[in-house]
């Protein structure tokens, strides 16, 4: 099985699973990049296409890749996207050959996004995210809640340490810049941000990302720790518990240049 993160757009990546002539695709928002690749491999078939949310980016080529492909659409069943898609939430499991996804719903970005789990036999256990969690950083709320938007974030860390994080777009540089001024002290967020900065300038992207590493560095997984906590405080006013504590923290991000 081969896992290929696809550059879409000026940041996004549309991720491919690739098992021998199988393809999987999760969150065309762009059909040529995809198309593209399969002229690049031949014999190479699109089964099946997950979706975590119905943003256009995420979603903007479905209609030219079923048209192509006859692809089955997977996606949130709180949402409506441009093509018929089967329709799943949190504990429904999905097979794709030998592999089995499981649905978790993770709103706060939008209410029905949801995020795709699997444990592979021959690669660490995968998780396509969307605009959940992004290395070093999370989504904007566009729909959700903090609490909501805490929640889900707090469930994916829980995940096993070996994840790798597959999320939808290249923000890691600039969600850095912001982790740093929330935790300049942190070693492993000075290094993880060295490692970012060299990969960058080769143009690799820097994803995926393991879950060990996002929950040492990234401060939005990282609410509860004194550092993190103290630094809020310093910038807002104290906050009272985790909820708040996170809102205020995605503010001052949306804030932050
Ligand atoms: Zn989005």
């Amino acid at each position: 099985m081969r896992l290929i993160p696809l550059p879409a757009f000026s940041d996004n990546y549309i991720w491919l699973l690739q098992d021998q002539q199988r393809l999987l695709v999760v969150d065309p928002g762009d059909a040529a990049a995809v198309l593209n690749w399969m002229t690049d491999h031949p014999g190479v078939q699109l089964d099946s296409i997950l979706v975590t949310h119905h943003h256009a980016d995420h979603t903007g080529g479905l209609p030219e890749l079923v048209q192509a492909t006859g692809a089955l659409v997977y996606g949130p069943s709180l949402e409506k996207l441009p093509v018929t898609h089967m329709p799943v939430a949190e504990g429904d499991k999905l097979t794709w050959g030998a592999l089995t996804l499981h649905v978790m719903d993770v709103p706060g970005h939008t209410l029905g996004h949801v995020a795709y789990w699997a444990q592979p036999t021959d690669h660490p256990p995968l998780l396509f995210c969307g605009d959940t969690l992004f290395s070093a950083g999370c989504g904007r709320l566009f729909e959700g809640s903090p609490a909501q938007m805490l929640d889900s974030l707090e469930r994916l860390s829980a995940l096993p340490d070996d994840t790798r994080v597959c999320c939808a777009h290249e923000y890691t540089l600039s969600n850095l810049k912001f982790a740093l001024t929330i935790e300049p002290g942190n070693a492993a967020l000075q290094a993880y941000a060295a490692q970012c900065r060299l990969q960058r300038e080769q143009l690799r992207p820097t994803l995926p990302v393991d879950l060990l590493t996002e929950r040492a560095i990234n401060p939005f997984l990282r609410i509860r720790q004194a550092t993190v906590r103290q630094c809020i405080d310093q910038h807002g006013g104290t906050v009272a518990d985790d909820v708040s504590a996170f809102a205020a923290l995605r503010q001052w991000k949306n804030e932050f240049q």
